[in-house]
């Protein structure tokens, strides 16, 4: 059985020959499914009853199903999702006044083992399929419309305007899947979501972030954390493999395709560690000539973590040397941690794959 979640619109229309069908039939099809967020064959009215009775014989709409949903008091909203065999994946709603953005997963577990991060903690299983990436949005684009927003309104018909890949897992590493699944939503059959709405964050896999340039060009956003080598490889494993040096090289090449004209750094705020003035003069110095966003992030601290949040004024002191060097730095707001759904709070259920001794991490208590 075929799972339509999965295919992009030539993959669609190639399947829809396969069955000697016309290949204009993917664009239809693709409305129906995306846009109506219609599960049911016989109610796609525009399709002969013929081929209504092909599809239920040879392919399935089958989203990850929901085993828990979440409303927190912000508005927020979060799903976790089956991933089979014990596992679970987040997806995360954030709506503000002039968006609705969805934060989606894009493996079960992270093998990346970054020092701050409760997915990292957990280890890595495996890449979640086509299916699995576009059922998040496919779920909650569904779930959410015509559900009142903060203001007492009703959202608009299409409540997710923006997606983030900063969910569980690092989507680069999962390539040809992501890739997929940005596809779809950038498709005007589908989601029809602007590449500047559509944010990969990477934790600095430079061949892959090359890769990505090459084939779907979205907005970027990469995590940083460390203004030097030494700290970032204590912080961010992958850093041993490819250093700042690399990583920003990368990075610049990416603002040539790239559809916003900075690129998004997020710097986690952790106590003591990497909140120091020097620190944020030699982040100030290290992105010179990089058109970038700093995005800080006060820590979202986890049972077992040994690691603390900087304090607020810290914060907003680091925020404000950033700002006097003429960089633009926003602090990021902290949503939905009444329901664990802030970033690196996305716990999910991971049964390790790669053998380490894995200690789960109780629910964060913040
Ligand atoms: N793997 C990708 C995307 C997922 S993580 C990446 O690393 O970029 C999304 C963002 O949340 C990253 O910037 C990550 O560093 C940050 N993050 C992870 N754990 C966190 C925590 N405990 N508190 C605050 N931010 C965290
Ligand atoms: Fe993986 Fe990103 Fe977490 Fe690092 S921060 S362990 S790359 S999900």
């Amino acid at each position: 059985m075929q799972n339509l979640l999965e295919l992009t619109l030539p993959q669609l229309a190639d399947w829809f020959a396969q069955q000697g069908e016309k290949p204009f039939r993917a664009r239809q099809l693709m409305k129906w499914l995306h846009q109506a967020g219609v599960a049911d064959f016989m109610r796609m009215s525009d399709l002969s009853k013929g081929l209504r009775e092909k599809l239920q014989a040879a392919a399935v709409i089958a989203p990850p199903l929901v085993k828990f949903e979440h409303a927190s008091a912000d508005g927020t909203r979060k799903w976790l999702f089956d991933a089979g065999v014990g596992n679970g994946i987040e997806a995360v709603f954030i709506p503000e006044d002039d968006r609705g953005t969805l934060c989606i997963s894009s493996q079960v577990g992270c093998a990346l083992e970054c020092r701050f991060c409760s997915t990292g903690r957990q280890g890595f299983n495996r890449n979640l399929g086509v299916g699995e990436i576009v059922g998040q949005l496919w779920h909650a684009q569904r779930a959410l419309r015509g559900a009142p927003n903060r203001l007492g309104g009703e959202i608009a018909d299409r409540p997710v305007s923006n997606v983030v890949m900063m969910g569980m897992g690092e989507p680069l590493a999962n390539f040809e899947n992501v890739a997929q699944a940005l596809e779809i939503m950038l498709d005007d059959h589908a989601y029809g979501l602007s590449r500047r709405r559509v944010t990969v964050s990477t934790s600095g896999l430079v061949p892959a972030m090359e890769r990505l340039a090459q084939r779907v060009p979205v907005a970027l956003a990469v995590s940083l954390h460390a203004p030097n080598d030494a700290l970032r490889d204590e912080l961010v494993p992958i850093n041993r493999k490819y250093p700042i040096a690399q990583l920003l090289a990368a990075c610049e090449r990416y603002l040539a395709v790239a559809p916003r004209d900075f690129i998004t750094f997020e710097y986690v705020m952790l106590d003591g560690v990497n909140d120091r003035p020097q620190h944020a003069a030699q982040l100030a110095g290290l992105l010179c000539g990089i058109p970038s966003k700093l995005n800080l992030i006060p820590f979202n601290p986890f049972a077992g973590a040994g690691l603390r949040r900087s304090p607020m004024e810290r914060v907003l002191d680091f925020q404000r040397r950033l700002q006097d060097a003429g960089y633009v730095a926003t602090v990021r707001k902290t949503r939905g941690d009444d329901i664990n759904a802030a970033c690196g709070q996305l716990a999910g259920q991971v049964q390790d794959k790669t053998g380490r001794v894995v200690q789960h991490p109780a629910r964060a208590s913040v």
